[in-house]
């Protein structure tokens, strides 16, 4: 045996999982066919942003408090900054689903919030041009998290745990049986006990037989200038998603003191083939993101000073798949987190431990058991 365990992908899943199962002893090899932090996949373009009361379904409230714990413990062992909590606005319709859901999220596990309405969202937040149907929901444990710099921490902590990383060695086959798994890399063989697949966009490319179930799709973030870079600095512009019919507007405050982060996250289109990416970004998609910005943030200028291409994993209901990989002995499947798996990769890479170590997790995950495309 090479290893107890191979992690394949060392992004945001594969970076935390590794992490996590070094740190309770675990013997475990990394590969990653890029570079630990790259851009090439969901890892990349400065932040993401880190939300308590969920849009997506109260089911992750309670995953997501421990991923903040974990987040913070993460940074006491790399003396990293990772997470910064300045408040996150959810601005929309009361009666659409998304704001049902972050309300939902609220009521249940009593998550320290504020709503804000009519005057006062506009004298407090008059970066953001409201509707006359829309009201603001403050998640007081929401920020933005630094996704390069996380997952580099992750797989370093890894490393200084005993974990081995192939950088720039891409898997190219999978083949589990009863007493183990052989795994084919770089014109090698590496033979393991238990294999962990954390292959994002790529999982369907790496198994064939989950193309249908893990779709690789494209997403364009987009940065702008303001006409005042001081109303968007972190501690006066909480991080934000505002819902409209034709678009989703995500956005996280200046980071570098002369950009903002406004992008337009609805539909993410369909990647054929996650080698060939197309990273170039559309003269269309210009125009969208900036008829947005024009329309809620006017105090951006709204013409994109940068803008970079990524891709995740997709599944049909946008819930991921944790659990053993259908018919593959020995072989746990994490992916398909379809563009909002970034703040909660920590839990899930303790999961994952779990579940390779036990067999079983005490963390409620029964929403992204595999078994759910499966059975049907
Ligand atoms: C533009 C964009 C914005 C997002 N915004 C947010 C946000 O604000 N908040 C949030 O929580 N989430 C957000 N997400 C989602 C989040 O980033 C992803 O859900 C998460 O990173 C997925 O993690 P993963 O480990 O499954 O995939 P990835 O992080 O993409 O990692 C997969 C890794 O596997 C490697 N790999 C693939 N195939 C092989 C192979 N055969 N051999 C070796 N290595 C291989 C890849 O190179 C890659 O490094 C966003 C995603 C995108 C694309």
């Amino acid at each position: 045996m090479d290893s107890d365990v191979a992690v394949i992908g060392v992004g945001a899943m594969g970076s935390m999982a590794l992490w996590q199962l070094a740190k309770r002893g675990v013997s475990v090899l990394g590969f990653e066919q890029f570079g630990v932090g790259n851009d090439r996949s969901a890892v990349g373009g400065e932040s993401r942003l880190f939300r308590t009361a969920y849009m997506e379904g109260k089911e992750y409230v309670p995953l997501l408090q421990e991923a903040r714990q974990l987040w913070r413990q993460l940074e006491e062992e790399t003396h990293n900054s990772l997470l910064t909590l300045n408040g996150g606005l959810m601005i929309g319709d009361p009666n659409t689903e998304v704001i049902k859901n972050v309300l939902k999220s609220i009521e249940d596990f009593r998550l320290e919030h504020e709503v804000i309405q009519g005057n006062e969202a506009k004298n407090r937040y008059p970066q953001h041009r409201l509707f006359p149907e829309d009201i603001m929901i403050l998640d007081k444990n929401a920020g933005f998290l630094r996704p390069e710099l996380a997952t580099i921490s992750a797989a370093n902590q890894a490393e200084a745990h005993g974990a081995k990383i192939h950088r720039y060695s891409k898997v190219e086959e999978i083949l589990p049986d009863n007493n183990g798994v052989t795994i084919l890399a770089d014109g090698k063989k590496y033979r393991v006990g238990k294999v962990l697949i954390t292959t994002g966009a790529w999982t369907g490319k790496l198994i064939p037989k989950l193309k249908n179930k893990i779709k690789a799709r494209r997403l364009v973030l987009t940065w702008f200038a303001a006409k005042n870079i001081d109303d968007f600095k972190p501690d006066n512009f909480p991080i934000f998603a505002r819902m409209r019919k034709e678009f989703r507007l995500t956005g996280a405050p200046t980071l570098d003191g002369t950009m903002v982060k406004a992008s337009n996250t609805k539909n993410p289109g369909i990647v054929p083939e996650p080698d060939s990416l197309d990273r170039d970004v559309s003269l269309e998609e210009m125009i969208e993101v900036s008829d947005a910005v024009k329309e809620l943030i006017p105090d951006l200028i709204p013409d994109p000073v940068r803008a970079s291409v990524y891709m995740d994993g997709y599944t049909q209901d946008d819930h991921s798949i944790v659990g053993a990989a259908p018919g593959m002995e020995n072989t746990l499947l994490i992916s398909g987190f379809s563009g909002h798996g970034f703040k909660m990769a920590p839990i899930i890479g303790s999961i994952a431990a779990d579940l390779i170590i036990d067999g079983e997790t005490f963390h409620e995950i029964e929403h992204l058991n595999p078994k759910r495309f499966t059975n049907h």
